[in-house]
């Protein structure tokens, strides 16, 4: 293929965790090439310059050492040639997350936009990419997982790939090693689980099963009539750890990390929390194909992976996308109405907790994603909303009205399904909606000409505001009633305090809070309270013999300075809202069928 930039990867040293890679340009421009590493990835709203990770480049042009100039932090030009030229250099891939790569003697796993210089003004062209079998022994039963187009390759092997565009080859994330592997079908579609990481007893048919259940709910959520998937094929690829939870969304795959206890056991049939959650990720993840993937913001329209990249709207791409990857384990009988009301009462607790909540609506919150909710720190509870949980919670309350106020004949799922008409379905076509992302006056616009309704009065009030959402009102007609069952409230500082060593720090002291007014901060090592040492683990049990309302003497260190603290005991504030079902009123039982139930 003449006119394809042509890359080569390959595991050079397990143990120094690099890959190799080549990039090769058949016609470079004449003024001489420049190549670009993206700064940050897709899903993921963060600067995290992939360029520092490279450790040695050159480049060669007709069997000649040519000069490479760096311009800036993560771009190089090569002098001018005539010729063909490539470009040969080493990443350091030690990143155990699904954001970057990562290599040693048990996998090799990474992303494109961590690996592949983009080549500046032929991003348009085919990319076709070769990924070598490394020559060390050990890794002698690796196999290849990826959902990028194979050229030269068989399934689940090394050898040539190729994606249309650039764009596309830094969208299929690729692992290697001697993973577990499950297969199923989602309405006629290939669906692989990679699994990654030592897994005893690991119970693949039960999670296979399990996981056509929440595709297929989802795939005739967006297209109830034909029943159709948006790719041809898709992959769950997961890296299982000790400790880890997180995913990245990808167009026809998604990156996870779970921990080993998240997976189900062979034997055991109970839905445990941590499985229970591990399907909530794959849920999310798997809802992004449209949401996000192809539904897009107009702002990641191409993407411009530089800088950053600023859009209101994560609300809806992450938010939504929130809302239903639990809906839809309650949806697909994975879980019941018990379960799912617990879940939605986790999350209006998470977000009634901060108040910063009042500060900050989930329209800023995404567009500040960049330096707030990705660079938290220890202040953020006071400061920042989160565009998922509120996001979520922003989602049901627009689907409960509009299911109250057209008498159950429209509901968000709608919304959604228009979205993705208008903007998702053609997205990677070449007819006229491809490439075309979503404003947020059209997303408004939307909202109205498909539920009939006056929307936008409540949606900028919901996502521009900083009132907290009237759930329990909206949630009454469903017969759910969402009430506070804290009782005889405990005494409490008002902070979230953390072990350190034997230790008790404080990481967040919550505004207004007692700890708050007496002057604590967060950093702080408790040291004892009227003489009493406070460790890791007591700080409960010993505030526990005082009542609200009491002063107590609080020693702690800042730095290494003792201080002495009077602290006035208030009302433990943390919300413990709770949603319960309820027969009325009449009516209610069949509305809240409709929402919950396919
Ligand atoms: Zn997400």
């Amino acid at each position: 293929m003449k006119n394809a930039i042509h890359y080569t990867i390959v595991a050079k040293d397990l143990a120094a965790h690099l890959f190799e890679v080549t990039v090769t340009v058949n016609a470079p421009d004449p003024e001489g090439q420049v190549f670009v590493m993206p700064a940050w990835i897709p899903g993921s709203y963060m600067i995290r310059e992939f360029a520092r990770n490279i450790t040695q480049i050159n480049a060669t042009s007709g069997g000649k050492k040519l000069g490479l100039a760096k311009l800036d932090k993560h771009t190089w030009i090569a002098d001018p040639t005539d010729q063909a030229l490539t470009l040969r250099y080493d990443i350091y891939a030690w990143d155990m997350s699904v954001r970057a790569a990562h290599l040693d003697q048990t996998h090799g796993f990474f992303n494109g936009s961590s690996v592949f210089l983009r080549v500046e003004d032929q991003e348009q062209v085919p990319h076709v990419v070769d990924i070598q079998r490394t020559a060390d022994p050990s890794c002698k039963a690796w196999r290849v997982a990826t959902t990028l187009p194979e050229l030269k390759a068989k399934r689940y092997g090394f050898g040539t790939y190729i994606a249309a565009d650039y764009d596309e080859l830094i969208d299929h994330p690729v692992e290697m090693g001697d993973f577990a592997l499950g297969t199923f079908k989602a309405h006629g579609v290939p669906h692989d689980i990679v699994i990654t990481g030592r897994v005893p007893n690991l119970d693949m048919a039960r999670l296979s099963a399990d996981l056509t259940r929440i595709c297929e709910a989802q795939i005739e959520l967006f297209e109830p009539k034909t029943k159709r998937a948006p790719m041809d094929r898709y992959v769950f690829m997961t890296m299982v750890i000790g400790d880890g939870h997180g995913g990245l969304e990808h167009r026809a795959s998604t990156a996870l990390i779970c921990s080993r206890n998240d997976l189900p056991v062979k034997g055991q049939t109970e839905m445990a929390d941590s499985y229970r959650s591990f399907l909530g990720l794959c849920s999310h993840e798997y809802f992004h194909t449209w949401n996000v993937k192809r539904i897009k913001p107009a702002a990641f329209v191409p993407y411009e992976l530089s800088t950053e990249s600023y859009t209101p709207l994560l609300w809806l791409f992450e938010g939504f996308t929130s809302y239903y990857d639990d809906l839809m384990l309650m949806r697909s009988g994975l879980i019941d109405e018990g379960d799912y009301f617990k879940l939605v009462a986790k999350t209006v607790n998470m977000v009634l907790r901060g108040s910063g909540r009042h500060k900050q609506s989930v329209a800023e919150s995404s567009f500040d994603a960049w330096t707030k909710y990705y660079r938290q720190d220890e202040n953020s509870p006071n400061a920042i909303v989160s565009y998922y949980a509120k996001g979520s919670l922003v989602g049901m309350a627009l689907d409960l009205t509009i299911r109250a106020e057209t008498k159950g004949k429209k509901s968000l799922d709608d919304v959604m399904r228009a979205l993705w008409q208008r903007y998702g379905r053609d997205f990677y076509s070449d007819g006229n909606n491809a490439g075309r992302g979503v404003t947020e006056a059209e997303v408004e616009a939307l909202f109205d000409e498909v539920t009939g309704l006056k929307l936008k009065r409540k949606l900028d009030r919901y996502t521009k505001g900083t009132d907290d959402l009237p759930l329990a009102k909206l949630l009454a007609p469903f017969g759910v009633e969402l009430v506070d069952k804290r009782k005889n409230a405990k005494p409490s500082l008002g902070v979230r305090g953390t072990r350190d060593g034997n230790d008790c720090k404080l990481a967040n002291v919550y505004e207004r809070g007692a700890a708050h007014r007496a002057g604590l901060s967060a950093g702080d090592l408790l040291v004892a309270i009227d003489g009493l040492r406070v460790s890791a683990t007591n700080l409960d049990s010993l505030l526990a013999r005082y009542r609200v309302g009491d002063t107590i003497t609080l020693h702690a260190f800042r730095r290494d300075e003792l201080m002495s603290f009077a602290v006035k005991l208030l009302a433990d504030d943390a919300p413990q809202m709770a949603l319960t079902a309820q027969t009325k009123p009449a009516g209610s039982s069949r509305m809240r069928m409709a929402w919950l139930q396919r």
